[in-house]
């Protein structure tokens, strides 16, 4: 494997400010400033789902027992959440990311990676000034605050956007990783939290710098896979690039269209697991359509709760752009890998390659068995662009909002 430098990525990684409460603030300006709580019924069982700055510096965060929340910061406005105007938001914002590069990797509803490297030419600007222009669309066409990082790989490019919260940027140049990431504490990491992070600092890994003077194999035997994954991703070694268009790719008009969801906890059940792939699979159908693409090949990626990570790709008998495909073609390799393993899931990904359209291809398509399908997805494409991804979902799907 080449060292991550000589590949000369330029990844971004945007993250939208205190999503939920920028959101609320947006319906009600009255809330700016206030420390607002989106989240469960302070007097009830329920967490924190996101916190406004003024709320923070009580104390308060996301993950939180709500009732904590309160008796940390009383003077809190409580909201219950908005989550179909928070859907609307996060589709709109990542529209703008497609428009930028076809190689956005939505990782949550508020946070995408973006592959930049082929795009310079493209948009005839630097990394930098492409980086400004997506943060100056947000603003403008959403109001939304976000942070974007941008460096030669994910993690750089995420801790980045971190470090520039809130409403900032940061730009990582070629070579200085090491440099940037070397004095941060390993809380920095993501990956690492609150429990794990005594754990390392038993071992007397305080900082990023430390974790990268480990051999992954030697962390193995003490932290496990935990302990190598981080130790890789200290040392700059991205794990899992495969969602993202490569360079040949581009150049032989293929390009990789992939959605992802990381789980707030992991989880074993395996109904939860399908309606993830069924809703991952209506949304790059979705954008393989509004492309004008097709595809010939499907990939599924499941990361586990050890952070191994299986990745599976069937190619198609003939090349189409059916939503219900992608689906059954990616549920035909999920159920194997769920029969052989009963740890728990923690990242589901779909994704397909994808190319240009055959002028010859468009009549054969009409002509398909699975003709009526698609024009049920589109009609449904149609309402999406009107009302929002989450206003028409295939039943299936519905269950992957839950919980
Ligand atoms: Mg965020």
């Amino acid at each position: 494997m080449e060292p991550p430098q000589t590949r000369n990525k330029i990844i971004a990684h945007v993250d939208l400010d205190a999503f939920f409460v920028s959101v609320e603030e947006l319906l009600n300006p009255s809330l700016r400033g206030k420390p607002v709580i989106v989240g469960g019924d302070p007097s009830g069982r329920g967490v924190v789902s996101a916190a406004s700055y003024a709320a923070r510096k009580f104390g308060v965060h996301s993950g939180m027992p709500s009732s904590q929340a309160r008796r940390l910061c009383p003077r809190a406005i409580f909201l219950r959440g908005s989550h179909g105007i928070y859907s609307q938001y996060s589709h709109q914002v990542m529209e703008i990311l497609g428009r930028f590069t076809p190689a956005v990797e939505q990782v949550s509803v508020d946070e995408a990676y973006l592959d930049l490297t082929g795009c310079q030419r493209l948009h005839k600007a630097g990394a930098v000034e492409i980086a400004q222009k997506i943060h100056h669309a947000i603003q403008a066409e959403t109001g939304l605050p976000a942070s974007i990082g941008v460096g030669a790989g994910r993690i750089v490019a995420k801790i980045a956007a971190n470090s520039a919260k809130p409403n900032g940027m940061m730009v990582i140049n070629p070579g200085r990783e090491a440099a940037f990431l070397a004095p941060l504490p390993i809380g920095r990491m993501p990956g690492i939290g609150p429990v794990s992070q005594r754990e390392y600092m038993k071992l007397g890994i305080r900082k990023i710098g430390d974790l990268s003077q480990f051999e992954p194999e030697l962390l193995r035997q003490v932290l496990g896979n935990h302990g190598a994954a981080m130790a890789r991703r200290a040392k700059g070694e991205d794990e899992g690039h495969v969602e993202f268009s490569a360079g040949a790719e581009g150049r032989s008009g293929l390009q990789s269209v992939s959605r992802e969801v990381t789980y707030s906890t992991d989880t074993g059940d395996p109904e939860r697991i399908r309606a993830t792939v069924s809703y991952l699979s209506e949304s790059v159908g979705r954008r393989v359509r509004r492309a004008g693409l097709v595809f010939d090949t499907v990939t599924l990626k499941l990361r586990r709760a050890s952070f191994s990570t299986v990745t599976r790709s069937r190619a198609l008998p003939k090349a189409g752009d059916d939503t219900s495909v992608i689906y059954r073609t990616a549920c035909g390799m999920l159920e194997p890998l769920l029969a052989g393993s009963r740890e728990r899931v923690r990242l589901v990904g779909v994704g397909v390659r994808a190319m240009e359209k055959r002028p010859e291809q468009m009549d054969l398509f009409l002509m398909q068995r699975e003709a009526r399908m698609e024009a049920l997805h589109r009609s449904m494409d149609r309402a999406r662009d009107k009302y929002g991804f989450e206003s028409a979902l295939m039943a299936r799907s519905i269950l992957h909002g839950r919980g």
